[in-house]
Protein backbone atom coordinates (compact mmCIF):
# COMPACT_ATOMS: atom_id res chain seq x y z
CA UNK A 1 0.00 0.00 0.00
CA UNK A 2 1.58 3.75 -0.69
CA UNK A 3 1.13 6.08 1.71
CA UNK A 4 -0.50 9.34 0.93
CA UNK A 5 2.13 12.01 1.29
CA UNK A 6 2.55 14.52 4.22
CA UNK A 7 2.88 17.69 4.53
CA UNK A 8 2.32 19.29 7.88
CA UNK A 9 4.61 21.47 10.66
CA UNK A 10 6.92 23.61 9.30
CA UNK A 11 7.58 22.11 5.85
CA UNK A 12 4.30 22.95 4.52
CA UNK A 13 3.25 21.44 1.36
CA UNK A 14 3.72 25.88 0.21
CA UNK A 15 7.13 25.75 1.33
CA UNK A 16 7.68 22.34 -0.21
CA UNK A 17 6.26 23.08 -3.37
CA UNK A 18 8.69 25.87 -3.41
CA UNK A 19 11.87 23.79 -3.41
CA UNK A 20 10.35 21.63 -6.78
CA UNK A 21 11.71 22.48 -9.98
CA UNK A 22 11.35 20.39 -13.16
CA UNK A 23 13.75 20.59 -16.09
CA UNK A 24 11.14 19.93 -19.50
CA UNK A 25 13.91 17.93 -22.03
CA UNK A 26 12.54 19.53 -25.31
CA UNK A 27 13.20 18.19 -28.46
CA UNK A 28 14.37 19.47 -31.73
CA UNK A 29 15.36 18.46 -35.25
CA UNK A 30 17.00 20.49 -37.51
CA UNK A 31 16.83 24.05 -36.07
CA UNK A 32 13.23 23.56 -35.42
CA UNK A 33 11.79 23.00 -32.02
CA UNK A 34 9.19 19.87 -31.78
CA UNK A 35 5.85 21.28 -30.78
CA UNK A 36 4.86 17.91 -29.39
CA UNK A 37 7.40 17.81 -26.99
CA UNK A 38 6.06 20.78 -25.07
CA UNK A 39 3.55 18.60 -23.35
CA UNK A 40 6.96 17.73 -21.07
CA UNK A 41 5.67 22.00 -19.88
CA UNK A 42 2.61 21.34 -19.31
CA UNK A 43 3.09 17.96 -16.90
CA UNK A 44 5.92 20.24 -15.67
CA UNK A 45 3.05 22.76 -14.62
CA UNK A 46 1.17 20.41 -12.66
CA UNK A 47 3.59 19.23 -10.79
CA UNK A 48 4.63 23.16 -9.61
CA UNK A 49 7.62 24.74 -8.19
CA UNK A 50 9.88 26.36 -11.01
CA UNK A 51 10.61 25.26 -14.63
CA UNK A 52 13.24 25.29 -17.04
CA UNK A 53 13.74 23.79 -20.45
CA UNK A 54 16.22 22.15 -21.61
CA UNK A 55 17.32 22.09 -25.37
CA UNK A 56 21.15 20.71 -27.12
CA UNK A 57 22.27 20.47 -30.63
CA UNK A 58 24.08 22.66 -33.48
CA UNK A 59 22.65 26.51 -33.83
CA UNK A 60 20.29 26.04 -31.34
CA UNK A 61 19.89 29.52 -30.18
CA UNK A 62 17.00 29.99 -32.50
CA UNK A 63 15.13 27.23 -31.08
CA UNK A 64 16.22 27.89 -27.54
CA UNK A 65 14.75 31.57 -28.05
CA UNK A 66 11.14 30.05 -29.71
CA UNK A 67 11.35 28.03 -26.58
CA UNK A 68 11.52 30.64 -24.21
CA UNK A 69 8.32 32.13 -25.26
CA UNK A 70 6.44 28.91 -24.53
CA UNK A 71 4.33 29.82 -21.31
CA UNK A 72 4.98 28.83 -18.12
CA UNK A 73 9.05 28.45 -18.32
CA UNK A 74 11.28 30.65 -16.90
CA UNK A 75 14.52 29.13 -18.29
CA UNK A 76 16.02 27.91 -21.37
CA UNK A 77 19.02 26.02 -20.63
CA UNK A 78 20.42 25.78 -24.03
CA UNK A 79 23.86 23.50 -25.10
CA UNK A 80 25.38 24.72 -28.70
CA UNK A 81 27.57 21.74 -29.74
CA UNK A 82 26.79 19.57 -33.27
CA UNK A 83 27.57 16.43 -31.30
CA UNK A 84 24.00 16.41 -29.97
CA UNK A 85 22.68 17.51 -32.87
CA UNK A 86 21.10 13.64 -33.67
CA UNK A 87 20.60 13.32 -30.27
CA UNK A 88 22.52 10.11 -29.58
CA UNK A 89 21.73 9.28 -26.08
CA UNK A 90 25.35 8.27 -25.86
CA UNK A 91 26.64 11.66 -25.00
CA UNK A 92 23.15 13.32 -24.98
CA UNK A 93 22.53 11.42 -21.58
CA UNK A 94 25.81 12.58 -19.59
CA UNK A 95 25.18 16.15 -21.15
CA UNK A 96 22.02 16.23 -19.49
CA UNK A 97 23.09 14.76 -15.88
CA UNK A 98 25.71 17.08 -16.07
CA UNK A 99 22.97 19.78 -16.30
CA UNK A 100 20.52 18.33 -13.78
CA UNK A 101 23.61 18.37 -11.12
CA UNK A 102 23.96 22.07 -11.71
CA UNK A 103 20.52 22.88 -11.66
CA UNK A 104 19.51 20.52 -8.71
CA UNK A 105 15.77 19.46 -10.33
CA UNK A 106 13.91 17.56 -8.51
CA UNK A 107 11.71 16.48 -11.84
CA UNK A 108 13.50 15.43 -14.88
CA UNK A 109 10.58 15.10 -17.37
CA UNK A 110 10.66 14.39 -21.08
CA UNK A 111 8.04 13.14 -23.51
CA UNK A 112 7.20 8.67 -23.70
CA UNK A 113 8.38 9.15 -27.83
CA UNK A 114 11.63 7.53 -29.63
CA UNK A 115 14.25 10.00 -28.37
CA UNK A 116 12.73 10.17 -24.72
CA UNK A 117 12.38 6.41 -24.57
CA UNK A 118 16.30 6.34 -25.49
CA UNK A 119 17.77 9.08 -23.78
CA UNK A 120 15.35 8.23 -20.03
CA UNK A 121 16.54 5.29 -18.84
CA UNK A 122 20.44 6.40 -19.25
CA UNK A 123 19.80 9.47 -16.90
CA UNK A 124 17.81 7.22 -14.29
CA UNK A 125 21.04 4.85 -14.80
CA UNK A 126 23.22 7.70 -14.30
CA UNK A 127 21.72 8.85 -11.36
CA UNK A 128 20.65 5.75 -9.55
CA UNK A 129 16.76 6.20 -10.08
CA UNK A 130 14.00 4.66 -10.88
CA UNK A 131 12.36 5.87 -14.20
CA UNK A 132 8.82 6.70 -14.41
CA UNK A 133 7.41 5.90 -17.65
CA UNK A 134 4.48 6.56 -19.83
CA UNK A 135 2.70 8.38 -17.10
CA UNK A 136 -1.02 9.66 -18.32
CA UNK A 137 -1.49 11.71 -14.89
CA UNK A 138 0.40 13.76 -11.57
CA UNK A 139 -0.99 12.91 -8.66
CA UNK A 140 1.20 14.73 -6.39
CA UNK A 141 5.05 15.44 -6.61
CA UNK A 142 5.78 11.86 -6.34
CA UNK A 143 2.47 9.88 -7.33
CA UNK A 144 1.81 9.25 -10.80
CA UNK A 145 -0.91 7.21 -13.15
CA UNK A 146 0.72 4.96 -15.87
CA UNK A 147 -1.12 2.11 -17.82
CA UNK A 148 0.39 -1.45 -17.62
CA UNK A 149 -0.79 -4.12 -19.11
CA UNK A 150 -1.30 -2.78 -22.47
CA UNK A 151 -3.73 -0.05 -21.08
CA UNK A 152 -5.72 -2.84 -19.63
CA UNK A 153 -4.39 -1.66 -15.67
CA UNK A 154 -3.81 1.47 -14.45
CA UNK A 155 -0.69 1.31 -11.95
CA UNK A 156 -0.80 4.34 -9.02
CA UNK A 157 3.02 4.40 -8.25
CA UNK A 158 5.13 6.90 -5.97
CA UNK A 159 8.60 7.63 -5.91
CA UNK A 160 11.16 8.36 -2.97
CA UNK A 161 13.95 8.97 -5.45
CA UNK A 162 14.78 12.40 -4.80
CA UNK A 163 15.18 13.07 -8.64
CA UNK A 164 12.40 11.76 -10.80
CA UNK A 165 12.58 10.99 -14.12
CA UNK A 166 9.43 10.67 -15.52
CA UNK A 167 8.04 10.22 -19.25
CA UNK A 168 4.62 11.31 -19.87
CA UNK A 169 2.12 10.09 -22.74
CA UNK A 170 2.13 13.02 -25.41
CA UNK A 171 -1.64 12.20 -25.57
CA UNK A 172 -2.60 12.59 -21.86
CA UNK A 173 -1.16 16.03 -21.44
CA UNK A 174 -1.73 18.95 -24.29
CA UNK A 175 1.43 20.74 -25.34
CA UNK A 176 1.91 24.06 -23.69
CA UNK A 177 0.73 27.27 -25.49
CA UNK A 178 4.22 28.31 -27.71
CA UNK A 179 3.11 31.71 -27.08
CA UNK A 180 3.25 34.30 -23.81
CA UNK A 181 6.27 33.35 -21.92
CA UNK A 182 9.79 35.22 -22.00
CA UNK A 183 11.93 33.07 -19.98
CA UNK A 184 15.90 33.89 -20.06
CA UNK A 185 18.55 31.75 -22.16
CA UNK A 186 21.03 30.18 -20.51
CA UNK A 187 24.46 27.91 -21.84
CA UNK A 188 24.16 24.82 -19.91
CA UNK A 189 27.41 22.81 -18.92
CA UNK A 190 28.47 20.73 -21.72
CA UNK A 191 31.11 17.98 -20.54
CA UNK A 192 31.88 17.22 -24.03
CA UNK A 193 31.62 13.38 -23.39
CA UNK A 194 32.66 11.04 -26.31
CA UNK A 195 29.71 9.49 -27.98
CA UNK A 196 30.20 5.37 -28.50
CA UNK A 197 28.03 5.78 -31.62
CA UNK A 198 28.52 7.45 -34.19
CA UNK A 199 25.58 8.87 -36.75
CA UNK A 200 25.52 7.38 -39.56
CA UNK A 201 22.19 8.37 -41.57
CA UNK A 202 18.26 8.31 -41.05
CA UNK A 203 15.28 7.38 -43.43
CA UNK A 204 12.49 8.94 -42.70
CA UNK A 205 8.90 8.56 -44.30
CA UNK A 206 8.01 11.52 -46.23
CA UNK A 207 4.18 12.40 -46.32
CA UNK A 208 2.27 15.24 -47.66
CA UNK A 209 -0.48 14.21 -44.74
CA UNK A 210 -0.88 15.29 -41.32
CA UNK A 211 1.68 13.61 -38.76
CA UNK A 212 0.08 10.62 -37.22
CA UNK A 213 0.94 11.13 -34.02
CA UNK A 214 -0.28 14.50 -33.70
CA UNK A 215 -3.20 14.16 -36.44
CA UNK A 216 -7.01 15.37 -35.65
CA UNK A 217 -8.20 12.70 -37.58
CA UNK A 218 -6.90 9.41 -38.05
CA UNK A 219 -8.13 6.55 -40.65
CA UNK A 220 -6.42 3.29 -40.58
CA UNK A 221 -6.32 0.41 -42.49
CA UNK A 222 -6.40 -3.54 -40.92
CA UNK A 223 -5.98 -6.58 -42.46
CA UNK A 224 -9.12 -6.79 -44.20
CA UNK A 225 -7.54 -4.63 -46.76
CA UNK A 226 -6.10 -7.80 -48.36
CA UNK A 227 -2.94 -5.91 -50.08
CA UNK A 228 -0.91 -3.28 -50.28
CA UNK A 229 -2.60 -1.88 -53.44
CA UNK A 230 -6.26 -2.19 -52.07
CA UNK A 231 -4.89 -0.26 -48.89
CA UNK A 232 -3.22 2.64 -50.84
CA UNK A 233 -6.15 2.55 -53.20
CA UNK A 234 -8.92 2.53 -50.54
CA UNK A 235 -7.45 4.09 -47.60
CA UNK A 236 -5.26 7.13 -49.29
CA UNK A 237 -8.22 8.59 -51.31
CA UNK A 238 -10.42 8.63 -47.90
CA UNK A 239 -7.84 9.82 -45.83
CA UNK A 240 -7.24 12.72 -48.52
CA UNK A 241 -11.26 13.24 -48.44
CA UNK A 242 -11.32 14.46 -44.47
CA UNK A 243 -7.48 15.79 -44.36
CA UNK A 244 -6.68 12.94 -42.00
CA UNK A 245 -3.69 11.03 -41.35
CA UNK A 246 -3.41 7.39 -42.05
CA UNK A 247 -3.18 4.68 -39.93
CA UNK A 248 -2.08 0.50 -39.53
CA UNK A 249 -2.95 -1.94 -37.41
CA UNK A 250 -0.02 -4.45 -37.11
CA UNK A 251 -1.60 -7.44 -39.33
CA UNK A 252 -1.75 -4.82 -42.12
CA UNK A 253 2.54 -3.75 -41.49
CA UNK A 254 3.33 -7.31 -41.29
CA UNK A 255 1.73 -8.39 -44.46
CA UNK A 256 3.48 -5.19 -45.83
CA UNK A 257 0.00 -2.62 -46.84
CA UNK A 258 1.70 -0.13 -44.97
CA UNK A 259 4.93 1.12 -43.43
CA UNK A 260 5.95 0.11 -40.01
CA UNK A 261 6.10 3.98 -38.83
CA UNK A 262 2.23 4.18 -39.33
CA UNK A 263 1.53 1.19 -36.75
CA UNK A 264 -1.10 2.40 -34.06
CA UNK A 265 -1.05 0.11 -31.19
CA UNK A 266 0.92 -1.21 -28.30
CA UNK A 267 4.01 -1.58 -30.25
CA UNK A 268 3.69 1.12 -32.16
CA UNK A 269 2.07 5.08 -31.95
CA UNK A 270 -0.49 5.97 -29.35
CA UNK A 271 -2.77 8.70 -30.85
CA UNK A 272 -6.01 10.01 -29.46
CA UNK A 273 -7.45 12.27 -32.45
CA UNK A 274 -10.71 13.66 -32.37
CA UNK A 275 -11.96 11.19 -34.69
CA UNK A 276 -10.26 7.75 -35.28
CA UNK A 277 -12.06 5.59 -38.08
CA UNK A 278 -10.85 1.88 -38.25
CA UNK A 279 -11.37 0.23 -41.29
CA UNK A 280 -11.17 -3.76 -41.43
CA UNK A 281 -9.00 -3.87 -38.35
CA UNK A 282 -10.82 -6.38 -35.70
CA UNK A 283 -10.23 -4.62 -32.88
CA UNK A 284 -7.73 -6.72 -30.78
CA UNK A 285 -6.52 -5.20 -26.97
CA UNK A 286 -3.39 -4.55 -28.73
CA UNK A 287 -4.48 -2.44 -31.19
CA UNK A 288 -6.87 -1.12 -28.99
CA UNK A 289 -4.23 0.27 -26.45
CA UNK A 290 -3.00 2.85 -29.33
CA UNK A 291 -6.44 3.96 -30.22
CA UNK A 292 -8.60 3.90 -27.52
CA UNK A 293 -8.79 7.64 -26.01
CA UNK A 294 -9.74 8.65 -28.99
CA UNK A 295 -12.56 11.02 -28.61
CA UNK A 296 -14.85 9.75 -31.14
CA UNK A 297 -13.88 6.24 -32.64
CA UNK A 298 -16.11 4.77 -36.00
CA UNK A 299 -15.31 1.38 -37.55
CA UNK A 300 -16.12 -0.41 -40.60
CA UNK A 301 -16.29 -4.04 -40.35
CA UNK A 302 -17.88 -6.66 -42.43
CA UNK A 303 -18.13 -8.70 -38.87
CA UNK A 304 -21.00 -7.34 -37.06
CA UNK A 305 -19.14 -9.52 -33.85
CA UNK A 306 -15.98 -7.81 -34.44
CA UNK A 307 -14.76 -6.59 -30.68
CA UNK A 308 -13.68 -2.90 -32.20
CA UNK A 309 -17.40 -2.08 -32.61
CA UNK A 310 -17.54 -2.58 -28.68
CA UNK A 311 -15.27 0.19 -28.35
CA UNK A 312 -16.68 2.53 -31.53
CA UNK A 313 -18.95 5.44 -30.84
CA UNK A 314 -20.21 4.73 -34.49
CA UNK A 315 -20.20 1.45 -36.46
CA UNK A 316 -20.65 0.20 -40.00
CA UNK A 317 -21.56 -3.62 -40.96
CA UNK A 318 -20.45 -3.96 -44.17
CA UNK A 319 -17.66 -4.67 -46.79
CA UNK A 320 -14.95 -2.05 -46.89
CA UNK A 321 -14.64 -2.43 -50.53
CA UNK A 322 -17.93 -0.58 -51.37
CA UNK A 323 -18.77 1.21 -48.42
CA UNK A 324 -15.52 3.14 -48.00
CA UNK A 325 -15.12 4.38 -51.86
CA UNK A 326 -18.70 5.15 -51.46
CA UNK A 327 -18.33 7.05 -48.16
CA UNK A 328 -15.09 8.72 -49.49
CA UNK A 329 -17.16 10.47 -52.52
CA UNK A 330 -19.52 11.47 -50.27
CA UNK A 331 -17.14 13.53 -48.46
CA UNK A 332 -15.57 14.78 -51.28
CA UNK A 333 -18.62 15.95 -52.71
CA UNK A 334 -19.66 17.51 -49.39
P1 LIG B 1 -7.50 -9.11 -38.10
O1 LIG B 1 -7.59 -9.39 -36.66
O2 LIG B 1 -7.23 -10.24 -39.03
O3 LIG B 1 -8.86 -8.40 -38.51
C1 LIG B 1 -9.23 -8.08 -39.81
C2 LIG B 1 -10.64 -7.55 -39.75
O4 LIG B 1 -11.03 -7.13 -41.04
C3 LIG B 1 -11.66 -8.59 -39.29
O5 LIG B 1 -12.40 -8.08 -38.21
C4 LIG B 1 -12.56 -8.80 -40.52
O6 LIG B 1 -13.92 -9.01 -40.17
C5 LIG B 1 -12.37 -7.47 -41.22
N1 LIG B 1 -12.58 -7.58 -42.68
C6 LIG B 1 -12.03 -8.47 -43.54
N2 LIG B 1 -12.43 -8.23 -44.81
C7 LIG B 1 -13.25 -7.15 -44.74
C8 LIG B 1 -14.01 -6.46 -45.71
N3 LIG B 1 -13.96 -6.76 -47.01
N4 LIG B 1 -14.78 -5.41 -45.30
C9 LIG B 1 -14.85 -5.08 -43.97
N5 LIG B 1 -14.16 -5.72 -43.01
C10 LIG B 1 -13.37 -6.76 -43.39
N6 LIG B 1 -1.71 -4.98 -33.30
C11 LIG B 1 -1.80 -3.68 -33.63
O7 LIG B 1 -2.68 -3.29 -34.43
N7 LIG B 1 -0.93 -2.78 -33.08
C12 LIG B 1 0.04 -3.13 -32.21
O8 LIG B 1 0.81 -2.26 -31.77
C13 LIG B 1 0.15 -4.50 -31.83
N8 LIG B 1 1.08 -4.90 -30.94
C14 LIG B 1 1.11 -6.21 -30.57
C15 LIG B 1 2.00 -6.62 -29.57
C16 LIG B 1 2.01 -7.93 -29.16
C17 LIG B 1 2.97 -8.33 -28.08
C18 LIG B 1 1.16 -8.88 -29.76
C19 LIG B 1 1.15 -10.31 -29.31
C20 LIG B 1 0.28 -8.49 -30.75
C21 LIG B 1 0.24 -7.16 -31.17
N9 LIG B 1 -0.63 -6.73 -32.16
C22 LIG B 1 -0.75 -5.42 -32.44
C23 LIG B 1 -1.40 -7.69 -32.99
C24 LIG B 1 -2.85 -7.87 -32.58
O9 LIG B 1 -2.95 -8.87 -31.61
C25 LIG B 1 -3.70 -8.28 -33.80
O10 LIG B 1 -3.16 -9.45 -34.37
C26 LIG B 1 -3.81 -7.22 -34.89
O11 LIG B 1 -4.17 -5.97 -34.33
C27 LIG B 1 -4.86 -7.64 -35.90
O12 LIG B 1 -4.90 -6.71 -36.95
P2 LIG B 1 -6.21 -6.55 -37.82
O13 LIG B 1 -7.33 -6.15 -36.96
O14 LIG B 1 -5.86 -5.69 -38.98
O15 LIG B 1 -6.39 -8.03 -38.41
Amino acid sequence: PRSTPVFSGPFSRSAFQRLLSSLAILEQREGKLNHGSLSAITAARSIGGSIHGFVAGSNVKPVAEEAAKVEGVEKIIAVDNVAYEKGLPENFAPLVVENIKKGGYTHIIAGHTAFGKNLMPRIAALLDSQQISDITAIESENTFVRPIYAGNAIATVESSDSVKIITIRGTAFPAAEAQGGSAAVEDGVDPKSEASAEWISEDLAKSDRPDLATAGKVVSGGRGLKSKEDFDNVMQPFADSIGAAIGASRAAVDSGYADNSLQVGQTGKVVAPQLYMAVGISGAIQHLAGMKDSKVIAAINKDPDAPIFQVADVGLVGDLFEKVPELTEKLKSS
